[in-house]
């Protein structure tokens, strides 16, 4: 028998249990058996089948819920876009009265809410109580604030529609609250899905809601399989995707939605480093590994899985977390004193098994500490595998689990690229107690989130999302907004794609032509160009414009541009895929040089842009010379093109240094910086539409924040933009941030959209381009922003520049720097 004094001894903890007598009582209440939530009731089809939701912690079944069908998801999007008719209309201040009540009552259900996602999920009852459900009134909270400003804060933005919403496993509450809060304080309406394995909280969640009085329709919420995702996001009247889950069910949603005018937004998996630098706090860097990786079982997607520790002191601090690891207590979900709770499924257990074996056979060396498990029930032992390659499949994929893999370094350059060295790109942390190089380091560290002496922090005043194929769009934060408004200008883009053959689903094999190029013939007899009198012109072709240079083309091939009068006004080289890829080359040589124009400070861009704008206005005749000749339209119109042109350029030069990012009013003792960085080097197709106002429309903006370009001009009036070569060279432009391939627009695009070190397209071609630069996108998950052949004027201020142009020129990195002793 265990002694008092033996207690004493061994400071051994008893069993803290947490009651789960009112999540009975709420499953019994409801049968043990759900339906469909739709118009704030339970809808349940006769012929539904039924999903069993099972505790990881102890394999009880908790309740059965039903596999959506067809109809259920027509009835639950016909709610929404019912409800959307009232609620976009509803005055934000009525809407943040709605959002109040949630908030509110989120808080008088919290303990329910926080018992029932330990219950379903596996995670501890201390993690769901203090971080899952607070966090989840915070959503609400915060952007009430936000419906409650949107009219003066927002008036340039309209709500998207119907949003459709699908979420993971690991945070069922809190992945809800991220998505459904934004998108109604705007005025949208939502049809949820949650994960199969929990999908219990979110039921409880829509009585909440529907308690609070949130009119009928505005929330519904949908229980089915990955079939019944799918079938929201390829449903008509859906108008933006939100997703959270796997790269690969990512991708998959990418094709899904091509060309369809649909928004989407995806949070994927990551790899996230944990940089530990050789000043740090050792101790403190051990507790951080605990929150980075054994939080919630590891089952986190910043999850912080690669450690990255200093040579030096590296050994002691694989001590010191050993020690730590001894320590981690591991137990079913409800008990207050537990680390770890269960995994969330047998086949998610299986998964992370197998990655440890893999990791055994690549060469790792396995340590999990010896420490009790229950008999029964998920659980898996913390885990740390040492002596990897940097290169194992163990390093490199993301495991979702409770597995930390470690690599060494000697200098912060190498941190740094061990850091990067990964496809993904969600978060990160670095622990050093030298302010610059942690400051330093997190600012080179590819990714949407960054730690400073600290992992996984989360508020709703902080926005989170990924880098590469990590994803894009933001969740949090002012700049989370973004993803559920439009401009107010524009509808819903509506593409017809119809007559095209192209069903999302299932491309057919000729119409994966899109974007084949056969080179150029002389133009025909009658479009020559002698004219018959006085002396023939001197021929003169433009070349392409690459890293500063002019460059003939590498195929040797020219393109006719045609006159308005049918007759030859001149000849661009006819670019192919190494034209694109020298320019790819030379936009990424000078982006990533040491004083690369990303790390310019905007001041010197602006000076640049400035001359640019300067410059331009001194050959101000010759370009509306060459707009009336190669277009036909008046003096007049071709002036006022040269004109805004220039205007445009001041424009960015204006928002050169003027939107670098903010400080984000978070719950974080300390700093939590919103940096708007450059997306890195972004292909662009211009319009056939106001052949130099377009090219200067898409390239100031992104130049102007830090990015470099490999622009493809239109495609019909190309000599604009060959003329701006002269333009740029003699205005200070460092060679390689704006380059210049004219031929076949489409042909270069699709160049452009499959080349892995091209972090954006925008394309601004036909609908069927559009439809093929959102498809081929998901190879690497690139961001794209697209025109959907829909016309645009370019003229117009509130069309043609601002913040949807910043917007999509810049992603948000959130760097969360503690403070104090
Ligand atoms: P998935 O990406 O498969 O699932 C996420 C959500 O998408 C679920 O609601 C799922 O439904 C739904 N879904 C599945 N297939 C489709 C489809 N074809 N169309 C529309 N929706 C679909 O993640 P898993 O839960 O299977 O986990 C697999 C891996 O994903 C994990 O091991 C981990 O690596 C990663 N992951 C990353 C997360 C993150 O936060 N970044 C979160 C969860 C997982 P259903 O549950 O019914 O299948």
């Amino acid at each position: 028998m265990t002694t008092l004094l033996d207690l004493f001894k061994t400071m051994e903890y008893g069993p803290a249990p947490e009651s789960p007598a009112a999540v009975t009582a709420w499953l019994e209440e409801h049968g043990r058996k759900f339906g469909q939530f739709i118009n704030n009731e339970w809808v349940t089809p006769k012929a539904a089948k039924y999903y069993s939701s099972y505790n990881p912690s102890t394999g009880e079944l908790l309740a059965e819920t039903a596999q959506a069908e067809k109809k259920d998801v027509d009835a639950a999007i016909g709610a929404a876009r019912t409800a959307f008719e009232t609620w976009s209309q509803t005055p934000g201040v009525v809407r943040a009265r709605y959002m109040y009540a949630i908030a509110r009552n989120i808080q008088k259900h919290a303990r329910l809410l926080s018992v029932l996602e330990s219950m379903d999920n596996g995670k501890p009852i201390r993690e769901s109580r203090d971080v899952d459900v607070p966090l989840l009134a915070r959503h609400f909270y915060y952007y009430a604030g936000w419906a409650q400003l949107m009219e003066t804060e927002l008036r340039d933005y309209q709500p998207v529609g119907v949003i459709g919403q699908i979420i993971p496993w690991n945070f069922p509450l809190m992945m809800l609250a991220w998505k459904i809060a934004p998108a109604i304080a705007m005025g949208n309406t939502v049809v949820l899905k949650p994960a199969s394995y929990t999908r219990l909280s979110a039921l409880l969640f829509a009585e909440v809601v529907a308690e609070a009085g949130l009119p009928p329709g505005v929330v519904n919420i949908i229980t089915g399989s990955g079939k019944a995702g799918e079938m929201i996001v390829t449903h008509p009247d859906v108008d933006k995707i939100a997703f959270t889950g796997s790269t690969e069910i990512g991708r998959t949603l990418r094709h899904l939605t091509a060309g369809s005018g649909k928004k989407i937004s995806l949070e994927l998996g990551g790899k996230s480093p944990v940089v530990v630098f050789e000043d740090a706090d050792l101790d403190a860097a051990v507790e951080g590994v605990v929150d980075a990786i054994w939080f919630n079982q590891g089952q986190v997607c910043c999850a912080g899985s690669r450690l990255i520790v200093q040579e030096n002191v590296a050994p002691r601090f694989i001590q010191k977390l050993k020690t730590r690891m001894g320590h981690l207590r591991v137990g079913d979900s409800l008990d207050k004193s537990i680390d770890m709770g269960a995994i969330v499924d047998k086949s998610q257990w299986d998964t992370v098994d197998y990655w440890v074996k893999m990791g055994e056979k690549e060469g790792g060396k396995v340590f999990q500490p010896d420490i009790p498990l229950p008999t029964k029930g998920l659980f898996y032992k913390p885990t740390l595998i040492t002596d990897l390659d940097p290169a194992a499949s163990t390093v490199q994929e993301e495991i979702f689990g409770p597995v930390l893999v470690s690599l060494t370094f000697r200098t912060p350059e190498e941190a740094i690229a061990l850091a990067n060295n990964t496809r993904y790109g969600l978060g990160g942390s670095v622990w050093s107690d030298n302010i610059n190089l942690a400051l330093d380091a997190a600012s080179k560290i590819k990714a949407g989130a960054m730690w400073v002496n600290c992992h996984n922090v989360f508020d709703a005043a902080g926005g989170f999302g990924g880098y590469r194929e990590s994803g894009f769009g933001r969740e949090g934060g002012r700049e989370g907004l973004f993803e559920y408004v439009r401009p107010k200008w524009m509808e819903r883009p509506q593409p017809d794609l119809s007559g095209m053959g192209l069903d999302a689903a299932n491309v057919p094999a000729e119409k994966k032509a899109w974007g084949e190029h056969t080179p150029s013939r002389p133009a025909r007899p009658e479009a020559g160009r002698a004219n018959g009198h006085g002396l023939p012109p001197v021929d003169r072709t433009p070349k392409m414009y690459v890293g500063g240079k002019q460059v003939r083309p590498d195929g040797a091939y020219t393109l006719t541009v045609l006159g308005a009068k049918g007759k030859i006004v001149g000849q661009v080289g006819d670019g192919n895929r190494k034209d694109i890829r020298n320019a790819v080359e030379a936009a990424h040589a000078v982006i990533e040089a040491k004083q690369g124009w990303a790390m310019r400070h905007g001041y010197n861009r602006s000076q640049i842009l400035y001359f640019i704008a300067e410059n331009l206005d001194a050959r101000n005749a010759e370009f509306v010379k060459r707009i009336v000749e190669m277009t036909g339209r008046t003096q007049k119109s071709a002036q006022a093109e040269v004109d805004a042109a220039v205007e445009r350029l001041f424009t960015y030069a204006a928002w050169a240094d003027k939107y670098g990012g903010n400080i984000q009013e978070t719950t974080l003792r300390g700093i939590t910086v919103a940096v708007n960085e450059p997306v890195g080097v972004i292909g662009i197709a211009c319009p056939d539409e106001f052949p130099l106002l377009g090219f200067v429309s898409l390239m100031a903006p992104a130049i102007a924040r830090g990015n470099t370009v490999v622009m493809i001009p239109s495609q019909r009036f190309p000599l604009s933009a060959t003329d701006f070569y002269q333009v740029l060279d003699t205005s200070d432009v460092p060679g390689g941030v704006v380059n210049i391939v004219t031929g076949d627009r489409d042909h270069l695009t699709k160049t452009l959209v499959q080349h892995e070190d091209v972090d954006a397209v925008w394309y601004f071609g036909s609908a069927e381009g559009s439809y093929w630069v959102e498809y081929e996108s998901a190879a690497n998950m690139k961001r794209t922003w697209v025109g959907y052949g829909l016309p645009r004027d370019w003229m117009d201020r509130e069309q043609g520049e601002g913040h949807e142009f910043l917007h999509e020129a810049t992603q948000v990195k959130n760097i969360w720097v503690p403070t104090g002793e």
